[in-house]
C-alpha cells in the first residue's frame, strides 16, 4: 500500500489552521457574547493534559527581578470519540460510510489481504478505519536563532470508510492533537498518544452509537501513517537510517538489502507480532541494550487489540521514491542519454523547454546538476518531482 504524503509546511499550516477553527473553542465572537460554532450546533472542545513540570523565567511585577518559577508542560487533546460524534451529525457521511467499496483491483486499504484478514474489519464490514498522520512543522523562522525551539507535533485523522475525493478535502482531515515536539522527546510520545489509545480501545471493545445503525459501530486504528523519521519514533524503532536494521517491515540489514529486491527473496524475514514480541523480551530482559533487529522500545500502540505496530505496512513514499530512489534512476537515464542519444549540455536547455503543462510551467527545472556525485539533481523537491515524472 502507498500512502501518500505531504510533508510541505505551508500545507500543514494551512490544514492546523483550518482545522483548529473548526475544532477550537476560541471562535469568532458575535455581539451577543455567543460564538459562532455554538450557535451553528456545537464545537468539539479540545482538552489540555498535563505532562510535567519545567522550570522557566518570569519577570515578578512587584521587584521587577526576574526569577525562576515552575511551569506546567501540557498538550492538546481533541477528543477522537467526541470528533467521530460530530462528523456523524451530518446525514451525508452517514450515508457515505455505509456505502461498500470494496473490488479486485488495489485501489484502497480494504483491497488488501490485511483488510480481508483482519480480525475486526472482516466480521464488521463497517467498523471505522482511522487513518492517523503524524508531522512535526516549525512555526519559526527555519533560518532563525528559535529554530526548533517552538516545533510543533501534529496528530490528525481521516475515516478511510469515506471515499478519496471526500478525504482529499482539507474539512475532513481531523485534527486529534498538537504538542511540542520537544515534550514528546522528553516525556515520550507514548505519553503523548495515550489518550488516543485509550479512546480507540473503547472504540474496539464497546464501540459508538450512531443514528445510521441500531447496533454500535466498532472501529480501530487502520494505519499510521507519517514520514520515515516519525514512524520510527512512533512506533518504537531506531530512529537513524544508517543504523544495522533501519526497515520498519523485515529484518535484512544495510548491507544484504543492497542486494535483496524482493520480499519473496528466501533470505528476507518479515518483522511479525511473534518475532517483535521475542525482540521486546529480550530487551526487557537485557536493559543495557539500547535495540534489538532495529527495536528500540515497545510502543503503547500495542496495547490495542486490533492493531500492531508489526503490522503497519505504511511507507514514506516522498523520501523514498519522489526524494529517493526515483531521482537517482533520472540521473542514471539522463546519464545513458548524454552518452548514447544527445549530448550532455542539451539535456538541461530540452528539459526547460519541455511542455509541462499550465499547473507546473512555473516549477520548470532551470538547473539540473547531472556531473555530481549522489542522488541529487540539484533541484527543489517540486521541480524533481516533475522531473521524476
Ligand atoms: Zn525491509
Amino acid at each position: 500500500m502507498l500512502c501518500l504524503l505531504t510533508a510541505q509546511v505551508e500545507v500543514q499550516l494551512k490544514m492546523f489552521l483550518i482545522v483548529f477553527i473548526i475544532h477550537s473553542p476560541i471562535l469568532i465572537p458575535i455581539q451577543n457574547g455567543e460564538n459562532i460554532s455554538v450557535r451553528n450546533g456545537g464545537v468539539v472542545e479540545p482538552t489540555e493534559i498535563h505532562l510535567g513540570v519545567r522550570y522557566d523565567t518570569r519577570k515578578n511585577k512587584i521587584s521587577g527581578m526576574y526569577e525562576q518559577i515552575p511551569v506546567n508542560d501540557t498538550f492538546i487533546y481533541i477528543p477522537l470519540l467526541k470528533t467521530l460524534e460530530f462528523i456523524f451529525r451530518n446525514n451525508e457521511v452517514c450515508n457515505l460510510i455505509q456505502e461498500k467499496r470494496q473490488s479486485d483491483t488495489y485501489r484502497d486499504l480494504c483491497d488488501g489481504q490485511y483488510y480481508k484478514n483482519h480480525p475486526l474489519y472482516s466480521i464488521h464490514s463497517n467498523a471505522l478505519q482511522i487513518q492517523i498522520y503524524y508531522d512535526d512543522f516549525e512555526t519559526a523562522n527555519p533560518l532563525g536563532s528559535q529554530h526548533g525551539i517552538h516545533k510543533l507535533g501534529c496528530l490528525y485523522f481521516v475515516l478511510r470508510n469515506l471515499p478519496a475525493h471526500i478525504n482529499s478535502s482539507l474539512m475532513n482531515i481531523h485534527l486529534i492533537s498538537l504538542f511540542h515536539s520537544e515534550d514528546g522527546k522528553k516525556y515520550g510520545m507514548d505519553k503523548i498518544l495515550g489518550p488516543l489509545v485509550d479512546d480507540v480501545k473503547i472504540l474496539e471493545q464497546e464501540g459508538m452509537k450512531v443514528s445510521f445503525s441500531e447496533e454500535p459501530i466498532f472501529g480501530t486504528i487502520a494505519q499510521f501513517t507519517s514520514d520515515n523519521l516519525g514512524l520510527n519514533g512512533i512506533l518504537g524503532y531506531v530512529e537513524s537510517f544508517s543504523a544495522k536494521h533501519y526497515c520498519r517491515l523485515c529484518l535484512t540489514d544495510k548491507v544484504l538489502a543492497q542486494e535483496v529486491f524482493s520480499e519473496d527473496d528466501p533470505r528476507v524475514i518479515l518483522r511479525s507480532r511473534n518475532l517483535n514480541e521475542e525482540h521486546y523480551k529480550y530487551l526487557a530482559d537485557n536493559p543495557n541494550e539500547n535495540s534489538c533487529y532495529g527495536i528500540k522500545r515497545n510502543s503503547v500502540l500495542n496495547t490495542l487489540t486490533y492493531f500492531n505496530v508489526s503490522e503497519n505496512f505504511v511507507l514514506d513514499i516522498m523520501h523514498d521514491i519522489l526524494e529517493g530512489v526515483a531521482q537517482y534512476e533520472v540521473k542514471l537515464l539522463f546519464e545513458y542519454m548524454s552518452c548514447n542519444l544527445i549530448s550532455c549540455d542539451s539535456i538541461p536547455q530540452r528539459l526547460y523547454a519541455f511542455n509541462y503543462g499550465y499547473l507546473d510551467k512555473n516549477n520548470r527545472p532551470t538547473k539540473v546538476k547531472l556531473q555530481q556525485a549522489g542522488n541529487s539533481i540539484g533541484l527543489t523537491q517540486r521541480k524533481s518531482d516533475i522531473v521524476s515524472h
